[in-house]
């Protein structure tokens, strides 16, 4: 071989290296430009996103923490796994189009505390210091003092409605409302009997007597559910004016009979609700309605949808609150549904 041929091999091999060399480095700088180190994290198996490291999912878990606790300062957060990080690289851009702080909120869990109370084994109230709970019990025993008030401490997942002062407040004379003795007029109601003898007879006779002429000539069961969930009459030392039937959110509720409607709207503790007057006396309520099909002074027929079942006002769940009035006065409204 020549010299000279050797030479100019050398030469070829020794310029195809350093462009290769060149190529090489134009394409690393492009790619650590455009690419950035990356944690790829998951949690029980789940893909959170891409954070830039480690510590930047701290922070963002710290975010997090800080937003729940705002709401309630008691609560405990955890995560029910550990993240796993896996080292990757990815472009830049990737780190905008993503999730993280919604994928993370959905791996985080919550435990409040919060103290119920309770008036004769009905929760009443829900508050998240015990401090309050035990000031409002106090409060209610001292006003009413045959209540049976207990405050029980709860975990739960998701922090509910917490009673404010002001609707503890509101809830407070409520109870006390509702715990006074109920003192029912008895009216004396005369009839005219065939031998013209003038009888009289108490409005428990009246309402009997409304009651027998209800199940002659008519009248349906308020809804399509048939259970009973609470009966007219006294329970835990109040009266309780109606017959609850509960059901399904937005069941229909029909009214008893034809009449005209004398109240639809929001009327307190009763939530949304219907009355009607039948005629003779004779009355029909509907409370705690979701929505209401009826206006004040409209005509309707039996058997017409006039509200949809819900849990407004004084109620702990869906259901009809079906009451009678028979010359104004609530009467076991069972007796009119019975049968039907
Ligand atoms: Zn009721």
């Amino acid at each position: 071989m020549e010299k000279r041929s050797v030479l100019s091999t050398i030469r070829f091999i020794f310029f195809s290296i350093l462009m290769l060399g060149l190529i090489f480095s134009a394409v690393a700088i492009t790619v650590l430009n455009n690419y950035k180190p990356a944690v790829k994290t998951y949690i029980a198996g789940k893909f959170i996103g891409y954070f830039s490291s480690e510590a930047q999912f701290d922070e963002a878990y710290n975010d997090l923490v800080t937003e729940k606790q705002n709401i309630d300062s008691n609560v405990k957060v955890y995560l029910e796994e550990e993240p796993v990080f896996e080292s990757s690289y990815i472009r830049d851009s990737l780190f905008e189009n993503q999730n993280v702080y919604t994928n993370l909120r959905a791996e985080i869990k919550t435990e409040y505390t919060v103290y119920e109370v309770s008036v004769n084994d009905k929760v009443e109230m829900t508050f998240n210091s015990k401090d309050e709970a035990s000031k409002y019990s106090e409060s209610l025993k001292e006003k009413v003092s045959k209540l049976n008030v207990a405050i029980n401490e709860k975990k739960v997942e998701e922090l509910g409605e917490i009673t404010s002062i002001e609707r503890a407040d509101a809830i407070l004379n409520d109870i006390v409302d509702r715990n006074k003795p109920v003192t029912i007029p008895k009216p004396v109601v005369t009839y005219q009997n065939p031998n013209n003898y003038a009888t009289t007879s108490t409005n428990q006779t009246a309402s009997d007597a409304i009651a027998t002429a209800a199940m002659m000539e008519g009248g349906v069961w308020p809804t399509v559910s048939r259970y009973i969930s609470s009966p007219y009459g006294w329970r835990w030392g109040s009266m309780h004016t109606g017959t609850d039937i509960a059901g399904k959110y937005g069941d229909p509720i029909y009214a008893y009979k034809s009449g005209l409607v004398t109240f639809a709207g929001w009327n307190g503790s009763y939530g949304y609700m219907v009355k009607i007057d039948h005629g003779n006396g004779l009355s029909t309520w509907y409370a705690h309605c979701s929505s209401l099909n009826v206006t004040a002074g409209q005509e309707v027929s039996q058997g017409q949808v006039i509200a949809a079942m819900g849990s407004t006002g004084w109620s702990t769940g869906n259901h009809v609150h079906f009451e009678t009035r028979v010359n104004g006065v609530h009467t076991n409204s069972y007796n009119f549904i019975v049968g039907k």
